[in-house]
C-alpha cells in the first residue's frame, strides 16, 4: 500500500486506468480510485462554482478500537460541520441580499400574540 505522499505524486489518470483493469477491486482500490477521480474533477467543478464535496467515510472501524474509532468519527463530524456552517453562511448572505432588494409585500403576522402588530413579507420572508 502506498503512503499518502506517494499517492499525491501518482498521476490520477494512471490510478483510474489501473482500477479499470481490476476484476475484484478491494476497499482500498475503490478508495484510491475515488481520490483520483476527485483530484481530476475538483478543479473543473471549482471553475463552475461548485462547493467541494464531502468525501465518503465509514462509520464502523472495529479493527481500530473504540478510542481511535471515535477520534475518526469526531474528525469527520468536524468536516461535516464545516460544510454545514459554510452552507448556512451562504444561505444567510443570499437571504440578506434578497431582503435588501425585495419590493416587499407585507402581510400581517396573524400568529403574533404580542401587543404590537408585526408584518412578514410574503415574497422574501423579511419581518418587521
Ligand atoms: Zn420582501
Amino acid at each position: 500500500m502506498a503512503d499518502s505522499s506517494e499517492m499525491a505524486e501518482q498521476d490520477p489518470w494512471e490510478v483510474i486506468k489501473a482500477f479499470q483493469g481490476l476484476e475484484n477491486p478491494t476497499e482500498r482500490d475503490v478508495f484510491d480510485f475515488d481520490c483520483a477521480a476527485v483530484r481530476i474533477s475538483r478543479p473543473i467543478f471549482k471553475r463552475f462554482g461548485y462547493h467541494p464535496r464531502v468525501p465518503p467515510r465509514k462509520y464502523d472501524h472495529p479493527e481500530l478500537g473504540p478510542h481511535e474509532e471515535l477520534s475518526i468519527l469526531r474528525e469527520y463530524q468536524r468536516v461535516l460541520h464545516w460544510h454545514l456552517k459554510s452552507l448556512e453562511n451562504e444561505i444567510r448572505r443570499k437571504t440578506d441580499t434578497l431582503q435588501r432588494t425585495c419590493e416587499h409585500k407585507w402581510e400581517r403576522d396573524l400568529s403574533d400574540r404580542g401587543h404590537r402588530s408585526h408584518y412578514e413579507c410574503r415574497l422574501c420572508g423579511a419581518y418587521r
